[in-house]
């Protein structure tokens, strides 16, 4: 019988809350599912307000009954936020988060590398904010509680599955025993250690490096303001790396390698990791303040995926589906574009808008993000932690020569994450104008943000289904019978007149571009130019000039990933 622990979470600044379990015997016979998610971290759960938004209802089954242990992913990015402004809890986490956008690396006492993440006054959202996981998990928490298409089960652990046909039949255990529910879909977003990865017998594939890291939460009153500190080579942990981030709340995270051969149990001793905190604030100039611990963990660096995120009924997202190294702040932040990914196309699967092959696309379009962010989640892994004599010696050779030479030092910039670009993704349209376009967001781009007044901007317009943005003083009468026959077909499909003030007939949205901002960062030169955003936001066609038959067959290939 599955027993969730009871006790209150420890932590010095967040109060955890114990929800009840939801117990079958209080909640009668149990119906087959349209979707049944398996794990209720921060991934599962946006994409289960994700799915909702799409009209589809689902049971989340969390494990546990309160929110994660430990801060864990503290980074969010701004494609994060734009993702969660769509389920509802942004403004939450930008009300208690600290914005940012410069790094700092330091070598032998000297800055050798100040990092600036561009920052656009026509962006709503910092490139980064940094808020612990568990009030992320908390907004998420409230908002899925509140929606009614979603029923989230506490205390509820998936110990099996039986996949068929048409369906899955998921194993759940609880505080009074077993039971079994059937889905159409299982998403398995049970983290890192996917019971359901193993259920089913599948193999990430990708490296693992030997590097071992302490993370270490403290709270301290630093006068410092919101930045990333890198310190390479430090002289209190020689040929090793210190990672230092605020969080709110005057917690501080440090993050330090672990000099080679010593075991996690070692680092974890309070002696042991008071010496090396004090030491590290030693060396930041605040030595001898006080602190108190919070939290501390030791990972080490992984780069691994599934190379398919489809194992018959079941759908993989999140930490489930691929680990990456959290430097670059990975993690969470790619789940949330798989969940939103995923999400959509169940939606239209579910209302029989598009049939099972479009998932062949949530596939290939994700995993082809996991390996480009391996990539370069490897080349900073092998910057900070050199797997061999050969990476050490380039790794340091760097390290000296950015003392002199201002060159090198861009070397020390690891990618933070980005939105990956689906550019040849089997949705994007074929016969376009995607290719004469000379800026703006193009095939498989997520969208670009523009201020339209004080506090509107054109994303807070989008989203819950297809959107066409068309620049211009009016929507083609051919366009809008496409639009309207498509409408009929229930495709949620909006109409967005870019450049108008007022009403115009055939537009769901008018809005003004009197700076002509949208035009400029969309590349648009003309009147009648039109872009087609699929439901995740990301463009699948754009056009200098459109009409009824280019709709069509763009909707037509985004919704089948066949071109007609
Ligand atoms: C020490 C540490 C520091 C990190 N720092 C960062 C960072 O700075 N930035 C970043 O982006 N990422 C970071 N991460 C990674 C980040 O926390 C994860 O990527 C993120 O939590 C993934 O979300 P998820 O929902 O996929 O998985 P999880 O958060 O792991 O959630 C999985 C959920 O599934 C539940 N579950 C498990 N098994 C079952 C089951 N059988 N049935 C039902 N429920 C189940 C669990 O209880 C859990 O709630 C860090 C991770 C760790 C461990």
């Amino acid at each position: 019988m599955h027993q969730p622990v009871t006790e209150l979470r420890r932590s010095i600044y967040y109060d955890y809350k114990i929800h009840q379990a939801w117990l079958a015997s209080k909640n009668g016979p149990q119906v087959r599912q349209r979707v049944v998610i398996a794990g209720g971290g921060p991934v599962g759960m946006t994409a289960a307000l994700e799915l909702a938004r799409h009209g589809v209802p689902c049971v989340l089954l969390e494990s546990e009954l309160q929110v994660s242990e430990g801060s864990r992913a503290i980074v969010f990015t701004r494609r994060s936020m734009e993702i969660l402004q769509q389920v509802g809890v942004a403004d939450r986490v930008t009300q208690h988060g600290l914005p940012w956008r410069f790094g700092n690396s330091f070598y032998r006492g000297q800055r050798v590398f100040r990092m600036e993440a561009p920052q656009d006054d026509n962006d709503r959202f910092w490139p980064m904010i940094n808020l612990q996981q568990q009030y992320l998990e908390e907004f998420l928490v409230d908002a899925c509680e509140a929606h009614p298409l979603i029923e989230l089960r506490w205390g509820n652990r998936v110990t099996g599955l039986v996949q068929h046909e048409g369906h899955a039949v998921v194993e759940v255990d609880t505080p009074e025993g077993p039971y079994t529910l059937e889905t159409e879909w299982l998403v398995a977003s049970d983290g890192a250690r996917s019971g359901i990865r193993s259920l089913l017998d599948l193999k990430l594939e990708g490296a693992s490096y030997e590097g071992k890291f302490v993370i270490a939460d403290i709270r301290i009153d630093l006068p410092l303001p919101t930045e990333r500190l890198a310190f390479f080579d430090p002289e209190w942990n020689p040929r090793n790396t210190v990672l230092m981030h605020r969080e709110p709340l005057n917690i501080w995270r440090v993050d330090y390698q672990l000099p080679e051969g010593e075991t996690p149990e070692q680092a974890l001793e309070p002696e042991s990791l008071k010496a090396r905190i004090d030491a590290q604030l030693e060396l930041i100039g605040h030595g001898g303040k006080s602190w108190e611990m919070d939290w501390c963990s030791v990972y080490s660096a992984r780069t691994l995926t599934l190379p398919d995120y489809r194992a018959g009924r079941t759908l993989f997202i999140g930490d489930a589906a691929h680990l990456l190294p959290i430097f670059g702040v990975r993690g969470a932040n790619t789940g949330f574009q798989d969940a939103q990914a995923l999400a959509w196309r169940l939606g239209l699967i579910c209302s029989g808008q598009a049939g099972e092959s479009l998932l062949a696309s949530y596939s290939t379009e994700r995993v082809g993000a996991a390996w480009e962010i391996i990539d370069e989640a490897g080349k900073s892994t092998r910057f900070m932690t050199p797997p061999s004599r050969g990476f050490r010696l380039l790794r340091d050779a760097v390290l000296s020569l950015s003392l002199t030479e201002a060159f090198v030092r861009p070397l020390y910039h690891w990618r933070t994450s980005r939105p990956h670009e689906y550019t040849h993704s089997a949705l994007n349209s074929a016969g376009d104008d995607n290719a004469l376009f000379q800026s703006g967001p193009a095939h498989g781009a997520p969208p670009a943000n523009v201020r339209l007044g004080t506090d509107d901007f054109l994303l807070d317009h989008l989203g819950g289904g297809f959107d066409l943005l068309v620049f211009g003083a009016s929507v083609p009468t051919d366009v809008q019978a496409t639009v309207k026959d498509w409408q009929a077909k229930g495709v949620k499909l909006r109409v967005l007149l870019i450049g108008q003030v007022g009403a115009a007939e055939g537009a769901d949205v008018c809005l003004p571009d009197t700076e002509g901002r949208a035009r400029t960062r969309w590349g648009v030169k003309t009147d009648g130019a039109a872009y087609l955003l699929r439901p995740d936001q990301h463009v699948c066609a754009r056009w200098m000039t459109l009409d009824a038959h280019r709709l069509n067959a763009a909707l037509k290939q985004a919704t089948t990933g066949v071109a007609p």
